[in-house]
């Protein structure tokens, strides 16, 4: 059988320049031209599936780790690593749950909404599907130390990782006051070396590319394209849960916009294999306060055409942007980036897939969120950008009420605490200090805490009053 390194390679994503580099280097974008780099296959040497159906079968052997992984079940789909050196601590067992609930609210009919749960992950976020990938990789490679700029879940993956295997040492990057309680409590309790600079996620991002750099550590942010590959495992796991049956939508929020291209590379891939035979459309959803993409495709027209992407557009609003010294701002703190590092894979994605692109308050948020936990699951708040996007299409006509719709729920409950308590708090400065300044005007469905005094009597009133 052929190995990894001759059934994978890396190759620059502008078609002008198409320049290949070995699975074996380690780069973040091409050296002849700067641009994103991709995972490819030979499919001819690899040995892809006839079928989807035959991942259905690795269910039987579950006491194998790669059979027992929601990323590495579908190894076939991403044949870079050889399979020894593969590292999972059991990510990807994620879940599909039908939500009416949280249909009603979106508008759509009972039976047609799809919540896609990467809450479950290990570490709490779909970033584990990729992170698996990018430490396999990194192992691979001989790493010894992996750095990532993060508003928090990319660092607690990590750092999960890192103090599971002992593979590595994690250095992580984080925005100083940017990041959830849940989050930072997660990458100090698995030891790693945290650095708060002064500024926000984007100057984070900016920073941690110049250290890797000049320190030679791994870096783990999205822009590796190993990433990516994982993340393209959560598409396969909505298709199985579906019975190999493709949606109509697939809706996800937009950050750096790893996730989305991740998507779009699955599709054009099972597609390109014969493995389907439909592509689900796929709608990108940005906070109002970190809008680039929509600004960008829906307002100013930008394309991916055929990967000659107008680079006049996008050094446009790059300049814009400096000129306002705008900052990215929302509650939605996993969602608050206004220079995507992704972009061109996004604009790659979007073409594929028919995309469209919208951008939701962070009143809408908080008020999808408080029903996406009304119907049981509970997500945190960049998660619930999906659904808020979901309800806004509805009502915009672009989805059918009886589309068959997929929201991601990318983050767990437990993340952002300080959003959700504020949300439904009886303390009306609490809630101006965190959502007020936000823009946010009123909790919509808050269930407010009951309080009173420790009496039996008063107490039991109160409970026949309420219930
Ligand atoms: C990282 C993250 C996002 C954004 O995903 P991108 O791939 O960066 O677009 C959204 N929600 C949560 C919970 C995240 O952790
Ligand atoms: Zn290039």
């Amino acid at each position: 059988m052929a190995t990894a390194t001759e059934i994978a390679h890396q190759r620059c994503l502008s078609p002008t320049c198409g320049a290949t580099f070995s699975v074996d280097e380690v780069r973040i974008n091409c050296s002849s031209c700067g641009s994103l780099l991709d995972v490819v296959y030979d499919w001819d040497r690899a040995r892809p599936p006839k079928s989807l159906q035959e991942f259905e079968a690795k269910w039987s052997r579950r006491y194998d780790p790669l059979c027992f992984s929601g990323v590495w079940r579908f190894h076939d789909l991403l044949p870079f690593a050889p399979p020894e050196k593969v590292v999972t601590v059991g990510e990807g067992q994620t879940l599909l749950q039908q939500a009416d609930v949280v249909a009603k609210y979106a508008g759509l009919n009972a039976g047609s909404l799809f919540l896609q749960y990467e809450g479950m992950n290990p570490s709490g976020s779909f970033k584990d599907n990729g992170m698996s990938a990018a430490f396999t990789h990194a192992h691979m490679v001989g790493a010894k130390r992996a750095a990532c700029a993060s508003t928090g879940n990319t660092s607690a993956s990590l750092a999960m990782y890192c103090a599971a295997t002992q593979l590595m040492r994690a250095v992580i990057f984080i925005g100083a006051g940017k990041i959830a309680y849940g989050k930072l409590s997660q990458s100090l309790e698995y030891g790693a070396l945290t650095v708060q600079i002064a500024g926000d996620f984007d100057d984070a991002m900016q920073r941690v590319r110049e250290v890797s750099e000049r320190l030679n550590i791994y870096l783990v942010n999205s822009v590796n394209p190993f990433r990516l590959e994982g993340q393209k495992t959560i598409m396969y796991r909505v298709l199985e849960a579906l019975r190999w049956e493709t949606p109509d939508w697939i809706i996800v929020p937009g950050g750096n916009l790893g996730n989305s291209s991740a998507f779009g590379k699955a599709f054009m891939e099972l597609q390109e294999l014969g493995l389907i035979d439909r592509i689900p459309r796929l709608a990108i959803i940005n906070a109002t306060g970190a809008n680039t993409l929509y600004e960008l495709v829906e307002n100013r027209g930008l394309r991916f055409n055929a990967g000659r992407i107008d680079d006049d557009i996008t050094t446009k609003y790059r300049q814009d942007l400096d000129a306002e010294n705008k900052k990215a701002s929302t509650i939605a703190s996993a969602i608050e980036i206004i220079r995507p590092v992704n972009l061109s894979k996004c604009l790659r994605a979007l073409d594929v897939c028919d995309g469209v692109v919208r951008e939701v308050s962070d009143q809408l948020i908080l008020d999808a969120k408080a029903k996406v936990g009304a119907g049981g699951i509970g997500c945190e708040p960049a998660s619930a950008a999906s659904v808020a996007g979901a309800k806004l299409l509805v009502e915009q006509g672009v989805i059918a009420r009886s589309d068959r719709v997929v929201c991601i729920l990318t983050g767990h409950q437990l993340k952002d605490p300080s959003a959700t308590i504020a949300y439904h708090t009886t303390d009306q400065e609490k809630f101006n200090e965190v959502l007020g300044s936000r823009g946010v005007k009123r909790a919509s469905f808050a269930n407010r805490a009951v309080v009173v005094p420790n009496e039996l009597e008063q107490i039991i009133k109160a409970i026949s009053l309420y219930s």
